[in-house]
């Protein structure tokens, strides 16, 4: 947790604040190859490998802020941003699209998996490309985004599919898009009656926070009941700059959850899951979920076994407040979605009695009814 202003790379320390704080001035300054990199951060011989063998295969970029919160080459925020020669390896169990987006895409830029919900991709962009990105086979390519006849294929397809009722609004991440840009899809969302909720999936609040802006929300607060899921992983990430931009989303009416990531070597433990879900819930930010970290090719370095997960939620009961434990999610490969997971507490069953173990590990007895 970082609570006085984020301190600077020395790189940036004499920019103008007005600069600094400017999202657009952030965006234009990414650091997006090795030889600016290596100017920053001293890079290890595996960063190097991982960022020179990637191939072009997933774009690699990070904003002056995020690159300022990095430290040495354990550093959780710089694990999830700078390539390590991990991401180069190759198993079995490597999947291209885990979830099996592009397979139940009916137009372009849209996924429809459940009955009720859909996806919709809207940028290719984001302000960093994280190593763990369950899109980096679409996310990157930033010469390229969907065309208004995309945009209008996916609108009709949600107006005469009324049985979707939650649009998630992602890509990228949409906040890539100027304010305009954005406002006017998710107007357009809002046209449609059948359509109840909309969310906003973005990563903008934990890597440029400068971005959550005025006149951002201004221009989407008519829109309103607006949901934002961000992503924080690390109490790293949890920044002044951040809780501002927290602050600013939640005054102005937009309901905020979070998705983290379980990621090893870099949240799996449950005193970091505990302390960041504390920060997130003082910043009316709820954490939503804790998700297994999908199979996608380059990340098998970055999975946590699923028994770890269960013992991290299992530790937090009776720690944190219950608002701040996240559900343990594992979004099945191949399209089949969310299943939830949560630590056996069941001890033995006799008749009608139910004997489960408390947080302390002791023994309690419910007798439930017959059915
Ligand atoms: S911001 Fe989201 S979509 Fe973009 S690289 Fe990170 S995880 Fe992927």
């Amino acid at each position: 947790m970082i609570t006085a202003p984020t301190p600077r790379h020395p790189a940036w320390a004499d920019l103008p604040d007005a600069l600094w704080n400017d999202w657009r001035w952030q965006m234009r300054n990414r650091v997006t190859d090795a030889a600016k990199l290596g100017e920053l951060l001293a890079l290890t011989e595996a960063e190097r490998r991982g960022i020179a063998g990637r191939n072009g295969q997933f774009a690699f970029a990070v904003t002056p802020y995020y690159l300022s919160l990095m430290e040495g080459p354990n550093c959780p925020v710089r694990r999830q941003g700078v390539p390590h020669e991990d991401e180069l390896l190759e198993t079995p169990w490597d999947m291209r699209d885990p979830l099996a987006e592009d397979a139940h895409s009916p137009v372009p830029i849209l996924t429809h998996r459940y009955p009720d919900r859909a996806l919709l991709y809207v940028t290719h962009n984001c302000p960093v490309y994280c190593r763990h990105c369950t899109r980096s086979r679409k996310v990157g390519d930033e010469a390229s985004a969907p065309s208004a006849a995309m945009f209008e294929a996916a609108f009709a397809y949600l107006a005469r599919t009324p049985a979707i009722r939650d649009v998630l609004v992602s890509g990228g991440d949409p906040l890539s898009l100027s304010d305009h840009k954005l406002a006017e899809i998710v107007r357009r969302l809002r046209e449609i009656p059948s359509i109840d909720v909309i969310r906003l999936c973005t990563r903008n609040p934990v890597t440029l926070p400068q971005r959550i802006t005025p006149g951002l929300v201004e221009s989407l607060r008519p829109f309103h009941p607006l949901f934002v899921h961000t992503h924080f992983n690390h109490p790293r990430e949890c920044t002044p700059e951040a809780g501002a931009a927290l602050a600013r989303l939640a005054d102005a009416g937009f309901v905020l959850g979070n998705q983290m990531v379980l990621l090893r070597g870099i949240n799996d433990t449950p005193e970091i899951v505990a302390a960041l879900g504390r920060w997130l819930l003082r910043q009316r930010c709820r954490p939503y979920y804790m998700f297994q970290c999908d199979p996608v090719g380059g990340t098998t370095h970055l999975r946590v076994p699923i028994a770890r997960g269960l013992a991290i939620l299992d530790a937090l009961r009776g720690q944190v407040s219950g608002l701040a434990i996240p559900q343990y999610a594992v979004d099945l490969p191949g399209g089949g979605g969310k299943v939830t997971l949560v630590p056996e507490r069941e001890i033995r069953r006799d008749g009608d009695a139910r004997v489960y173990r408390d947080v302390f590990g002791r023994e309690f007895t419910y007798f439930d009814l017959p059915d």
